[in-house]
């Protein structure tokens, strides 16, 4: 059997993070990290998110990825819906096209708010979802989202 020369073994190829290393004042057009530099940490379960900033992006990666486990598991179980069902192979599934942080402010040390725009396709048109997401930190300090105000145009 025979490999490709310069590939590795078992290596999966190194992807971009879907989130792009979204953060306020970021450049949407600066090379997007690597995932296992980025979001994949947490979607593993190696780290948890140390920051709300973290725990939105790596959620928007969730959801480009199809995880729902993660989703679940960093949701405040008193707002996750109880339906919660990602699959982004379903044919009308919303394709995600970019994530920009327009607003990270912690208010103290359980309390955060990102505000951010999610842009995806779905049924063949665009949308732009807008949100200022509340997120709490828990006993066990992790954070999780808690819900959010959006104005979807
Ligand atoms: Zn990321």
């Amino acid at each position: 059997m025979t490999r490709p020369t310069g590939t590795t073994p078992g290596a999966a190829p190194p992807l971009d993070c879907p989130c792009g290393g979204a953060a306020p004042g970021r450049s949407p057009s600066a090379p997007a990290p690597r995932l296992a530099a980025c979001c994949g940490r947490y979607l593993d379960g190696a780290a948890a998110a140390p920051t709300a900033l973290e725990l939105m992006r790596s959620r928007y990666s969730a959801y480009v990825l199809g995880r729902t486990d993660y989703l679940r598991a960093t949701w405040d179980p008193a707002t996750c819906p109880a339906d919660l069902d990602v699959d982004i192979d379903a044919p009308d599934a919303p394709r995600w096209l970019g994530l920009q942080i327009k607003r990270f402010e912690p208010q103290d040390e359980r309390h955060a708010i990102v505000e951010f725009v999610a842009r995806y396709k779905a049924g063949g048109r665009a949308y732009r979802l807008h949100e200022t997401s509340r997120f709490v930190r828990g006993d066990d300090e992790r954070w999780r989202y808690l819900d959010g105000d959006v104005s979807e145009r």
